[in-house]
């Protein structure tokens, strides 16, 4: 059977390490919440088992609106769908004809290229700034005349650090109204920094914005998948449409409802994690590391041709670590165990 040209030199997507059954590690390499979900979580799955023979809604209304009362927006401009890995894919389905250019930051989530390219539409990468930071003045200088989306990731996976509120202003100010810039919020909840740009703010002002957000984060469900769109109501319908039928399955949906509203809980275990956050920068950077701002779940080690290696290292010492070859080295922020034993290994680590 042919496979399709954009098949060929599809960029991988490596998941992050699993630890071995029964061997003792912490997790560090998917910036997964550290903790288990919420009893009332866990309760609505159980009571909504009881129904799996039946479909779920199909467009996870129930939780739609409750994602709209929670931002303060019109439901019709919100779409569901099974993690924002896929509803990045149906936005793109939506919006991109074969041969269009999107312009994304690089490194940035390695999901981007993968679809872009199953899109039918053509990558252009464009290089972070030396302080591993979105470049918008490059990004809206690679706008051309075939560009319809801008993707930026913000804060940025995997390096950290998230685009400025003036910066995306002059990024909207400075592309043509009818190319799509797609703001992937995906850490949003662990943002600190007064200065940051608010994706949902921008939407306000620009139809030409969509704000991408997930449960999978800050809520704890990347075992669900569940994540959404927030777009003005006639883009959102171009989502729908590009959307999978039946996409959030009825347990991530009931999960979602009861994880949003556990609006409390979820901030408590936030603020932990960006405690954990800041004793981790301090201390790597105590030990004369460069380590760059971060203001996701994760930290940078931009270790280049030393990033394997390191990797490996970590995992002997009970943490496994996202590698990226001959780049840098990506470390979710976990437990207070975790911050302490990496603390203490890195401790004997040459800079
Ligand atoms: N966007 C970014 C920037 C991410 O890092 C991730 C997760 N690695 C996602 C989206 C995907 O999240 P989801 O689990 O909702 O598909």
């Amino acid at each position: 059977m042919p496979l399709r040209r954009a098949l060929a030199d599809l960029p991988p997507y490596v998941p992050g390490a699993r630890a071995a059954v029964g061997a003792a590690a912490y997790k560090l390499s998917s910036n997964e919440n550290p903790y288990p979900p919420l009893p009332s979580v866990v309760a609505a799955v159980a009571d909504a088992a009881a129904d799996l023979n039946r479909y779920p809604d199909m467009y996870a209304s129930e939780l739609v609106e409750a994602v709209a009362a929670h931002h303060g927006v019109d439901p019709a401009g919100v779409v569901a769908g099974c993690g924002s890995v896929a509803v990045l894919e149906h936005v793109l389905a939506a919006v991109c004809e074969p041969g269009d250019e999107v312009v994304l930051p690089w490194r940035s989530f390695e999901a981007y290229p993968i679809a872009v390219r199953l899109a039918g539409a053509q990558a252009v990468p464009v290089p972070l700034t030396p302080e591993a930071r979105l470049d918008l003045p490059a990004m809206a200088a690679a706008v051309t005349g075939r560009t319809r989306v801008v993707l930026v990731c913000t804060p940025n996976n995997p390096t950290g650090p998230a685009v400025r509120a003036p910066e995306l202003a002059a990024l909207l100010a400075a592309v043509p109204s009818d190319v799509l810039v797609a703001v992937d919020e995906a850490y949003v909840e662990f943002v600190r920094d007064p200065d940051a740009a608010d994706g949902l703010a921008a939407l306000r002002e620009h139809p030409n914005v969509v704000v991408l957000r997930t449960f999978s984060k800050a809520y704890g469900l990347a075992g669900l998948r569940v994540g959404y769109a927030l777009a003005r109501p006639r883009l959102a319908a171009g989502i729908r449409a590009a959307s999978t039928p039946f996409g959030v399955n009825a347990l991530a949906q009931v999960a979602a409802l009861a994880s949003l509203r556990a609006q409390g809980e979820m901030r408590t275990r936030v603020d932990a994690v960006v405690a954990e956050r800041a004793r981790l920068l301090a201390g790597l950077r105590a030990q004369g590391r460069t380590v760059p701002d971060s203001e996701a779940n994760f930290v940078w080690l931009p270790l280049g041709q030393g990033a394997a290696a390191f990797a490996s290292a970590a995992a002997a010492a009970g943490l496994l670590v996202r590698p990226f070859a001959g780049d840098g080295v990506r470390v979710s922020v976990g437990e207070p165990e975790a911050t302490d034993l990496l603390l203490s290994w890195t401790a004997d680590l040459p800079v």
